[in-house]
């Protein structure tokens, strides 16, 4: 086989036999495209034939036949409908892999510039440059479809920015940044409905009685990078066809290349009488800036009775924040002498305490000394505030689901989470509801001028801003790439962080990238992430914030310079 990665969405070979299919399964591939009319050749096996074997290795297959020489729009339109329905990484065929090439460029031509096309399809090793002029004829075609689209709906025009970045939370402003560091006079818009902006690892302390809540906000106008247009509006669709996005007034905004970072939902409405039950009758959460305050009015004022802590299912922003506010609970109640008197619950959907087992032990201690009981696999479904009630479902090895009920003095919930209901299904999500990206650019596998920043990425990572701190210099430094007619080259390395606040005065600081690869910042003599350190708690309440405010939102990447996909990893970098 002579496979020939175009882009980590879409290769292309020569003729498959067969007896292929069963390693191409295995080289991760999921979708087969086969542009190859029968009986072009008397040796080529039929479409039917390799429609069953790709059936049977468990490989979705499409057949779009494709005259030599003669590749019409509607089989562009057929092969880009493909791409869109079909699951990635996908091997498209011909016979020698021309024509799969020539339909995934010209797919690409409103997106992207024809050099940048053409040096991906040289990469591969085919030489389309007579594709040129067609590919340059479908562009315009797209900005005067643009065009007459806009006139049609009685917009006189629809403006246009070189880089539209949707949510100006911490992945949206430190974007913003670190493009207008490497190129001052961008031209960015920046979509953002809400007039503050929080920072959100601040509230485990808010509700641990550390932080004041007002140490968490400041006015979104503050953040802004200057020179950047802000438009106080929401997103509420995206046109990636058209290179551009809908917001909630019905107006269009245009856009070279698009960064989208709206953050994740979260889902109260997911568990039953949850979000009218909040505020009251012992009902917390950390995850709300206007709740944490009351998480923490309710540990310093229970003297007796059941606390609980709640975890959803993954994936949920910053994944230990569910238990930091269990540890910090408990050990208020330990040092105020009335630990004895309070039975602490952890009710977890999940089968283990934390996700990199390296750190499981130094929290087992803890859980240890707080006397904390531990469910997993009992996922909480149902919340009655005044009878103090919740319930929790949970799976036996047969399969079937059943119901506890059990009573609180206080629960702390950590909601369910999910892709914002304006991304998921459209365009630039995923299966699961996710803006889809390459883990490792963070470029959509399909619009070459779309990426995905922050919680709402595919990309296999822990959402955390620590991980927006690394992952955002990224995307800048490949926005400029494809704004330049370059392919991108800078990689992300998976990194993500986690505070555990064991007790106050120490963190158990997890630091890893994908695959749980440990991604420690410090030597281990400074701060060994596994054990409980004074250091690393330090490092949270008096230098992390700091780094957010002063660092992160104003383009200037400590710890957090991009590497690139020749240089390997990049370097690591503290928490957050
Ligand atoms: P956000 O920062 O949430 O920003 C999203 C932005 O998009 C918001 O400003 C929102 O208004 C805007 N938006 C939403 N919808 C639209 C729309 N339709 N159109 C335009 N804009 C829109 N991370 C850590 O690294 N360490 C920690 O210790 C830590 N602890 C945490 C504790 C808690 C309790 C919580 C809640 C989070 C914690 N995190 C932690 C996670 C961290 O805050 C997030 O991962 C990070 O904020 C993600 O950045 P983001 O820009 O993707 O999303």
């Amino acid at each position: 086989m002579d496979i020939r990665e175009v882009t980590p969405f879409l290769s292309v070979s020569p003729q498959i036999a067969e007896g292929d299919l069963a390693a191409i399964a295995g080289l991760g591939f999921k979708s087969i495209i086969n542009n190859r009319p029968d009986k072009e050749e008397d040796t080529q096996p039929p479409s039917a034939v390799i429609a069953a074997a790709a059936e049977q290795a468990g490989l979705a297959y499409r057949h779009i036949p494709v005259i030599s020489g003669k590749v019409t729009d509607a089989d562009v339109d057929a092969f880009a409908a493909a791409m869109a329905e079909m699951q990635g990484p996908i091997l498209a065929f011909c016979r020698t892999g021309t024509r799969s090439t020539t339909l995934w460029a010209l797919t690409q031509a409103p997106h992207a510039d024809a050099d940048a096309i053409l040096k991906a399809a040289a990469a591969a090793k085919y030489d389309l440059s007579a594709l040129r002029p067609r590919l340059e004829a479908r562009a315009q075609a797209a900005v005067s479809d643009t065009a007459s689209a806009a006139d049609k709906e009685g917009e006189a025009s629809v403006p246009v920015h070189e880089i539209v970045i949707v949510g100006g939370g911490a992945a949206g402003i430190a974007c913003a940044a670190s493009l207008l560091k490497r190129r001052p006079h961008l031209d960015i818009a920046v979509v953002e409905p809400r007039d503050s902006h929080y920072y959100q690892p601040g509230w485990t302390l808010v509700g641990g009685g550390v932080f004041k809540p007002a140490d968490t906000e400041r006015p979104m106008a503050s953040l802004m990078p200057s020179g950047v247009k802000w438009i106080r509006a929401a997103a509420s669709g995206f046109e990636p066809e058209k290179n551009r996005i809908v917001l909630d007034d019905g107006e269009r905004l245009g856009y070279r290349a698009l960064v989208v970072a709206p953050g994740i939902k979260l889902n109260w409405e997911g568990v039953e009488g949850l979000e009218s039950a909040l505020g009251k009758n012992g009902v917390t959460s950390n995850y709300l800036f206007g709740m944490a305050p009351y998480t923490w009015e309710l540990v310093s004022t229970l003297k007796s009775g059941r606390a609980l802590f709640t975890q959803p299912p993954m994936p949920i922003k910053c994944a230990g924040a569910p238990q930091k506010a269990l540890y910090l609970s408990a050990d208020h109640w330990k040092r105020t002498g009335v630990l004895k008197n309070i039975e602490v619950e952890f009710w977890n959907a999940g089968g283990v305490l934390f996700g990199v087992k390296e750190y499981v032990p130094a929290l087992m201690k803890y859980v240890e000394s707080y006397q904390a009981k531990l469910n997993f696999n009992h996922n909480l479904v149902a919340v009655d505030g005044p009878a103090q009630k919740a319930w929790f479902e949970t799976k036996a090895e047969d399969g079937s689901t059943s119901r506890v009920e059990t009573t609180f003095d206080m629960i702390h919930v950590c909601p369910p989470q999910v892709a914002p209901d304006f991304v998921r299904g459209s365009p630039v999500a995923n299966d699961a509801g996710w803006v889809e990206v390459d883990k490792d650019t963070l470029q959509h596998p399909r619009y070459a001028n779309v990426f995905g920043l922050g919680d709402v990425c595919s990309a296999p990572n822990a959402k955390t801003a620590a991980a927006v701190r690394k992952q955002a210099p990224v995307v800048a430094e490949n926005v400029i790439a494809v704004l330049a007619d370059k392919a991108p080259r800078a990689a992300y390395d998976g990194y993500g962080s986690c505070p555990l606040t064991v007790e106050r005065g120490k963190i158990v600081l997890a630091e890893f990238g994908y695959g749980g690869k440990l991604l420690p910042t410090f030597p281990t003599w400074l701060i060994d992430g596994t054990r409980p350190s004074r250091l690393a708690w330090l490092l949270k309440e008096k230098l992390l914030p700091n780094i957010y405010w002063d660092a992160m939102l104003k383009g200037r990447e400590w710890f957090a310079g991009p590497g690139t996909m020749q240089a390997g990893a990049p370097p690591s970098g503290a928490g957050q």
